[in-house]
């Protein structure tokens, strides 16, 4: 499941540079969640880091992406895959 931020959002800034896949932004009044790269933090943490500190507690489940965590971990992997490496080439290996 993707999470969604709510209309209760403060604009606070909390929770934006928390996400570890860049999914939060700011929307056109309150900050969004992209649906396409949240994967609940499935990959980098146990809990949604959003969700963690978010002081007003206004970052739901939403229900229109109901998703397997299978789901959410290929969202992982293919993320990282298309992650730009120390050397700028999306997904490539670095040699130390
Ligand atoms: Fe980002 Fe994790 Fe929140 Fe999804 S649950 S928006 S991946 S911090
Ligand atoms: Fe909005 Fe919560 Fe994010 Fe603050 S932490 S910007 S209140 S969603």
């Amino acid at each position: 499941m993707a999470l969604i931020i709510t209309d209760e959002c403060l604009n606070c800034d909390v929770c934006e540079p928390e996400c570890p896949n860049q999914a939060i932004s700011m929307g056109e009044s309150i900050y969004v969640i992209d649906p396409a790269r949240c994967t609940e933090c499935v990959g980098h943490f146990d809990e949604p880091q959003c969700v963690q500190v978010c002081p007003v507690d206004c970052i739901p489940v939403d229900p229109a992406h109901v998703e397997s965590k299978e789901t959410l971990w290929s969202r992982y992997r293919r993320l990282q895959a298309q992650a730009p490496s120390a050397n700028g080439v999306p997904g490539a290996v670095v040699p130390r």
